[in-house]
């Protein structure tokens, strides 16, 4: 593989959109150079488009849907563009973990096992395109008969971030899909290079031209094109709280629905009973996957007080352990972070909770680090209303909680505005129990972390979004519903009298 990356950085893949079924540049051939942050070199360059391109990628998506081909086709018809994408997928892996690896300075490891996971939603969707189905109501009297129809929403804009980028789109976009919905993608400026990659696939696995539509660009203008347009009915909008606010406000327009998936803060909720090892390997999982730049990451670590302290040192002893370093090296868990900007905000963050009274544990002190490594960093002594115990992070950083029993933990745990997940380390039923049915997380974890599927839903509470993604709910979401009433005997009566 390393070789394969030398190459990459010799001679840097250069992208294009997919529009309408061609592959073309930006309209003014402006391009984003995008560098390794592990290694500094350049590895892609992609389309700057502007906004006439987003326009030209959403009329796209609206003249195929509304030709009907794809959304009314028979789903069987859909569901084999899709496994074949999945084929795809997997076939291609190694280069698109390769690609997402060099762009984001994740682990390869991790990319890797992202990309196959991707390719089970692919083929996940491809069934759930078949039992999609509406309902019907034979109960109405002698004379009614009512259906209920499921019909694909119509253009589905569909923007993505940079922390997990081929993972998230196949969270969405295989689901629009397999509705009937025509699409327009949007992939984060930073880390486009296997959404525009995955363009080629869908173009051999014929899907029909139009009916995806891949532009790469900036927030603004090419995402906000897609929110502000009238041509849009819904879009699944994947980033932070504060752009999630922006789209709440540019759907006004024309009503458009929106799938909301933001920020999160979540709790790793640690009891006595637990079972110590496993819960420390999944504290330190859950808080340092993806360098901690995961929406779902649990940096907060809610601790009963009782082993509180014999917790804290076994968790800095083990992540003393995990290697940091070159993402392409097999060895490594922890990659570099995505840019200098968010690598400054983690530092900003961790300085906060230490002039706030945290005591650090483990980690911080980045100055011994070269380039944008930033170690596994856990901060003792704080308190729910620092900081750092508030605002997402996206870092690998903890901030421990001493809590009572399990009422305090469940309050401590839903001291945030921010509701995305929850990992809860006990043996007791009843603590599970309880525990799983008062957070208020779209994903609670029991005795595991971050273990997916693609038959349960993913979403979030509270400030963490709305709308539900993948399952059967994530190609429903997807769907609108219309009540026929179907009158399949004479009329009772006239409403014009003696008509
Ligand atoms: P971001 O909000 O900055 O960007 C996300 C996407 O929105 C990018 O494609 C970006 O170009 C686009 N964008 C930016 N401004 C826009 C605008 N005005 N109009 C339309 N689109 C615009 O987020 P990010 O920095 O890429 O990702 C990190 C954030 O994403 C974190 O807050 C994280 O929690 C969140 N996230 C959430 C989930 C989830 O499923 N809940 C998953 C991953 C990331």
């Amino acid at each position: 593989m390393l070789d394969e990356a030398k190459r990459v950085f010799e001679a840097p893949t250069t992208y294009k959109n997919y529009i309408g079924g061609q592959f073309v540049e930006a309209s003014d051939g402006a391009i984003i150079t995008r560098e390794s942050p592990a290694h500094g070199h350049v590895v892609s360059r992609y389309p700057a488009s502007t906004r006439a391109d987003a326009q030209a990628a959403i009329a796209a998506a609206r003249a195929t849907f509304d030709t009907g081909d794809w959304a009314f086709t028979y789903a069987g018809d859909r569901a084999r563009v899709l496994r074949e994408v999945a084929r795809l997928i997997r076939e291609n892996a190694d280069e698109l973990a390769l690609i997402e690896t060099l762009e984001s300075s994740k682990p390869l490891s991790a990319a890797h096992g992202e990309v196959m996971f991707s390719a089970e939603l692919w083929d996940y969707a491809a069934g759930a395109a078949r039992i999609l189905a509406g309902d019907s109501h034979n109960t109405l009297g002698d004379a009614m008969l009512g259906v209920v129809l499921r019909e694909p929403i119509g253009v589905a804009g569909i923007i993505t971030p940079w922390n997990f980028p081929f993972l998230i789109l196949s969270e969405r976009l295989p689901f629009a899909l397999a509705a009937g919905c025509s699409t327009v993608v949007k992939p984060s400026e930073f880390t486009s290079g296997t959404a525009l990659m995955l363009a080629h696939y869908l173009k051999e696995a014929g899907l029909p031209d139009g009916v995806c539509n891949i532009v790469s660009g900036t927030g603004d203008p090419v995402g906000q094109a897609i929110l502000d347009s009238d041509e849009v009915d819904m879009v699944a909008f994947t980033g932070s709280t504060r752009v999630g606010r922006a789209a709440i406000a540019a759907s006004a327009g024309n009503i458009k629905k929106l799938s909301l998936e933001l920020g999160g803060k979540s709790p790793s909720v640690v009891f006595a009973d637990c079972d110590l090892e496993a819960a420390v390997d999944g504290v330190i999982k859950a808080a340092t996957i993806n360098m901690g730049e995961c929406c779902i990451a649990g940096s907060r670590l809610l601790v009963e007080r009782t082993i509180s302290g014999a917790f804290q040192d076994r968790l800095a002893g083990r992540l003393a352990e995990l290697q940091m370093g070159d993402p392409l090296d097999p060895a490594s868990r922890i990659g570099a972070i995505i840019n200098r900007a968010q690598y400054d905000r983690i530092d900003a963050l961790v300085r906060d909770g230490v002039r706030d009274g945290a005591r650090l544990i483990c980690g911080g002190d980045p100055e011994n680090h070269a380039g944008l490594y930033y170690p596994p960093t856990v901060l003792g002594d704080v308190t729910p209303d620092m900081n750092v115990a508030r605002e997402e992070i996206f870092g690998p950083v903890l901030s421990v909680m001493p809590f009572e029993n399990v009422e305090d933990a469940i309050r401590l745990a839903n001291a945030s505005d921010y509701g995305l997940a929850a990992y809860v380390w006990t043996e007791n039923l009843s603590t599970a129990l309880r525990c799983s049915r008062r957070i208020k997380a779209g994903r609670v974890w029991v005795n595991a972390a971050l273990a997916g599927f693609p038959e349960l839903p993913l979403g979030g509470f509270k400030q963490s979004g709305n709308g539900r993604e993948t399952g059967r709910y994530g190609v429903e979401e997807y769907t609108e519903l219309k009540s026929v009433h179907l009158q399949i005997g004479p009329q009772a009566e006239r409403w014009v009298e003696g008509a």
